[in-house]
């Protein structure tokens, strides 16, 4: 059986219509390469008007390269970063951030539901005795977290006065942005109120898995920080030369609402999936408040899904599974999941 990655993560997913449509139309002849081109100038133009503010925008074709050369950008040597445990810096880039900093060292915090707390940053200020413990200089979030869950502006605004007081430089990964700025849509909140009015300096916002193909924007709120950045991004090999096509994808999501269409439905279809796995009886470990679902399975019941050809990891603790949604997830591929968990969890007894 050839198996089925609809859940298994949102880099399963497909490019959305639009940014295919994008990547055909810009393939019409030849334009300026390296980003000197047309398409890159729009897409910057649009990306500043998002999020109501002048700003410094690059790119990069993944999200590790972003947050390392970010951080990079942020730190030397010397340096601690602050961030979540869960944090994807710390735990999925290989020491990515560690190599392009060429030192600084990430320094992993627990908190609730993968989101950190002013209260819990605190304690690290009396780590370590003086010059023998990194100086603290950045503090990395995520949003929405790797565990599905969302900071309100009013709980990002008091991390990052924290920070600022501290002298600390504040990175927001959002390789999930667009889910939580959808989330937070339909309180009234704008892309801004998440972002730069909430005290974040620089923003990773996530282009893959809200339907593009290989590209993150990097923004820089703090317009300093952004420092000859460019060079950071071509000595990593992160600098397109064929731009335009990145550049227009960009523009393609930015121009309609397609970006945040694509994380509101992904997170609606979690809110369906979630609402199945709990009518079922299955415990949903996280507030669903983005496009992932964690739920506790019986082992019989991970195997009977696995048989059943379902692809999905194991996350949390000893049987906390991970389900991601996309702006793919069809409503069909819902329900099919849900039957399948059902059948099984039957079969299992
Ligand atoms: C997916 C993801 C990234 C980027 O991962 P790449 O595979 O390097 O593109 C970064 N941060 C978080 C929280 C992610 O989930």
């Amino acid at each position: 059986m050839a198996g089925n990655y609809a859940f298994a993560s949102d880099t399963t997913a497909g490019v959305c219509p639009e940014a295919m449509a994008a990547l055909q139309a810009a393939n019409a002849g030849r334009a300026p390469s390296y980003g000197d081109d047309g398409y890159t100038a729009e897409a910057r133009q649009r990306i500043a008007a998002l999020f109501e503010t002048e700003c410094d925008v690059f790119f990069a074709l993944n999200g590790t390269a972003a947050n390392a050369l970010v951080l990079a950008a942020l730190c030397q040597r010397h340096h601690g970063i602050l961030c979540e445990a869960w944090s994807h810096i710390d735990t999925d880039e290989c020491g990515a951030p560690e190599f392009f900093t060429g030192g600084s060292k990430v320094l992993p915090i627990e908190g609730a539901n993968a989101k950190l707390a002013p209260a819990a940053l605190e304690s690290q200020l009396s780590r370590g005795h003086g010059v023998h413990f990194p100086k603290l200089r950045a503090l990395s979030l995520t949003q929405s977290t790797e565990l599905g869950t969302v900071y309100q502006p009013s709980e990002l605004r008091a991390l990052t006065d924290w920070a600022h007081r501290q002298g600390l430089a504040v990175h927001l990964d959002g390789a999930r942005f667009a889910n939580a700025a959808a989330n937070l849509h339909e309180r009234g909140f704008s892309p801004a109120d998440l972002t730069w009015r909430a005290g974040v300096d620089v923003l990773c916002f996530g282009g893959t898995k809200n339907g593009l193909f290989g590209t993150e924007a990097i923004v820089f709120f703090q317009r300093e920080l952004a420092r000859e950045f460019e060079y950071r991004v071509k000595q990593s090999g992160q600098l397109a030369s064929k731009q335009r096509y990145v550049a227009a994808q960009w523009s393609a999501i930015l121009q309609d609402e397609t970006w945040r269409r694509n994380g509101a439905h992904a997170n609606r279809q979690a809110q369906v999936l979630a609402a199945g796995l709990r009518a079922l009886g299955f415990a949903i470990l996280m507030p669903v408040e983005a496009n992932g679902v964690f739920v506790e399975l019986p082992p019989r019941v991970y195997a009977g899904l696995t048989e059943r050809g379902w692809h999905f990891y194991k996350f949390v603790g000893e049987h906390g599974y991970r389900l991601m949604c996309s702006w793919q997830t069809q409503d069909e591929e819902v329900a099919a999941f849900l039957a399948d968990a059902k059948a099984v969890q039957a079969a299992a007894g």
